[in-house]
């Protein structure tokens, strides 16, 4: 590889900051990346609690889509982590019972047969009144989307008359899967986007789980990629403000007082941290980045319970329309190397992590009471298996601003990967692609970013 003598100060060291900092020490850049936290990868980062089990911030599908993220773990050798399951997705409901959506390996879109004829739950009318409602997205493509995105999805399903079960079993736990947030408040485009690209891509919507924890199988090798190319990494210090001087960024002043400075500078933060580091002025002077202000962090919880028996053995991502628990997994099933509890072996046992939303209400809840419901919940979906079963161990993970909040006419707020001050950068799920804040978001955002970064470099 060719050095180029130009230097990148990247600030955050999520997925995002750290495909940059691949991309840019690929190509020849001198990379130096700065991490408030102690750990790397922001919202996909894993530890070991004090009993020697790991702690995610939170269970981390990998949707077959994300091409972009496939080929940067190709390129650090980590691509075979990810166990890929059955295509299809189960609805569990409270009570007892489920319906899945299976798919058959064919052509789009007869690949969704098998889920509007046979999905055990809905009517055949119920599953036409939906197929009409898409007829938009069907003629006009990803073209369609952006049009709605001033309504919320349940504006939008209202105005297509697709009914309320439909809305409330499927989309409501979709929608709080994806981004965390309830029908009622998120923009129509965000689930109009996604059925387009489930109903165009086959494979879209397959899940994978890594088979162990992501710092093992994704952000460790991915920092390690970096770092034995020359490029420099400080954690558990934070940036504390740009310095911005004569329409360019003079440098970056750190929590412990260092300033450093740059040829380039490529903020990879969440973007309410990004928020407190950009100066005033800057956000007086540009609506780029004053409008930044309007985009705001949702707030969500992780669970993880482990029972003294099996609940379910689906080795799958599940769905809960009920209750608190919109999206989950037995990870003793999907996820091999978390047969573990207290590092004795935890085989034919559940092991379950649970996305806790919407979590607005339940932020302040006390960790038994959060634990009480998502325990309730799981009992009420598998009223059989789980009668008598005694919980071993919990943990909680909260996080009051995860992923941007894609609420109606957020869009046009979202920046592009260049910003109006030519050393400056943006990364970030909150940034504008395709994937919207995931890791195939974060990826791809990095890889834009990138790219701005050589072209103004001239590399
Ligand atoms: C509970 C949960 C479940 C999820 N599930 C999925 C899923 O199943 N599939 C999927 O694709 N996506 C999922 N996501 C979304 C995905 O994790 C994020 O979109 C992605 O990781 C964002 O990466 P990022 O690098 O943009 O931001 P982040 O991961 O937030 O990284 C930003 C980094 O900047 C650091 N930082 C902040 N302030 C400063 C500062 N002042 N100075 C220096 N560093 C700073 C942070 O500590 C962090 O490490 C989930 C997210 C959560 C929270």
């Amino acid at each position: 590889m060719q050095r180029n003598n130009k230097t990148v100060l990247i600030l955050g060291g999520g997925l995002a900051g750290l495909t940059a900092a691949k991309r840019l020490t690929d190509r020849g850049f001198s990379v130096r990346l700065i991490e408030k936290r102690s750990l790397y990868g922001g919202k996909v980062s894993s530890w070991k609690d004090e009993e020697g089990d790991w702690i995610e911030s939170g269970t981390h599908c990998f949707f077959g889509a994300y091409d972009v993220l496939y080929d940067l773990m190709r390129e650090i050798g980590v691509y075979d982590s990810v166990l890929w399951k059955d295509h299809k997705l189960t609805y569990t409901l409270a009570g007892g019972g489920s319906f899945t959506f299976n798919t058959w390996d064919l052509p789009s879109p007869l690949h969704l047969v098998p889920a509007i004829v046979k999905n055990g739950y809905f009517s055949f009318g119920e599953m036409l009144a939906f197929a009409k409602s898409l007829v938009p997205l069907a003629l006009k493509k990803d073209k369609y989307p952006p049009t709605q995105d001033h309504l919320t999805f349940s504006e939008w399903a209202k105005r297509h008359r697709f009914g309320t079960r439909l809305l409330e079993k499927m989309f409501r736990p979709m929608a709080l899967a994806l981004k965390f947030i309830p029908p009622e408040k998120i923009s129509a485009k965000i689930i109009l986007d996604v059925t387009e690209v489930f109903y165009r891509i086959p494979n879209a919507s397959c899940m994978g789980f890594l088979k162990g924890a992501p710092e093992e199988h994704l952000i460790a090798p991915l920092k390690h990629y970096s770092e034995t190319r020359g490029a420099e990494f400080t954690s558990g210090v934070a940036a504390e403000t740009l310095q911005y001087d004569k329409g360019e960024i003079s440098g970056v002043r750190l929590s412990n007082g260092e300033v450093l400075d740059a040829d380039y500078y490529l903020c990879a933060l969440p973007v309410h941290n990004l928020n407190r580091v950009l100066p005033e002025t800057m956000k007086r002077e540009r609506s780029f980045f004053g409008d930044l202000e309007k985009l705001e962090g949702v707030p969500v919880i992780s669970v993880q319970i482990w029972y003294d028996r099996q609940i379910t053995p689906e080795n799958n991502v599940l769905f809960s329309p009920d209750g608190v628990i919109p999206v989950y997994a037995d990870l003793a099933n999907t996820t091999p190397e978390y047969r573990t509890l207290r590092g004795e072996p935890h085989d034919g046992k559940s092991r379950f992590e649970f996305c806790v939303a919407p979590a607005d209400d339940l932020m302040g809840l006390s960790k038994q009471e959060t634990i009480d419901k998502v325990d309730g919940d799981i009992r009420s979906c598998f009223p059989e298996t789980s009668k008598g079963a005694r919980v071993l161990k919990s943990t909680i993970v909260k996080i009051p601003q995860s992923v941007y909040a894609p609420l109606p006419d957020m869009e046009r707020f979202r920046p592009t990967q260049k910003t109006p001050v030519p050393n400056l950068f943006f990364a970030g799920g909150y940034t504008q692609q395709l994937y919207y804040d995931s890791m195939g978001g974060a990826v791809m955002s990095a890889n834009l970013a990138s790219d701005e970064i050589a072209s103004a470099a001239g590399a």
